[in-house]
């Protein structure tokens, strides 16, 4: 059986090497890629995290959600 999960990417470069490098005073996130430092503050959801496949991976990748176009 397996099991649905969604993967973030940096919209800047791509890197699946998003995570939370610290939390604001009001308990929101700062979500960082560690690929290009890019930020952003995340309020009402969190990461979590699991091993995938390569093949996984790159359905996720295939997937990604672009402006106008909603992931498959
Ligand atoms: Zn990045």
């Amino acid at each position: 059986m397996s099991n649905f999960v969604s993967v973030i990417f940096c919209r800047n470069c791509s890197s699946r090497f998003v995570e939370i490098s610290e939390w604001t005073q009001d308990g929101k996130a700062i979500v960082q890629c560690r690929s290009c430092n890019n930020k952003e503050t995340l309020a009402n959801f969190t990461l979590g995290r699991g091993k995938i496949s390569s093949t996984e991976l790159q359905n996720a990748r295939d997937t990604m959600a672009k402006r106008g176009r909603y992931e498959k």
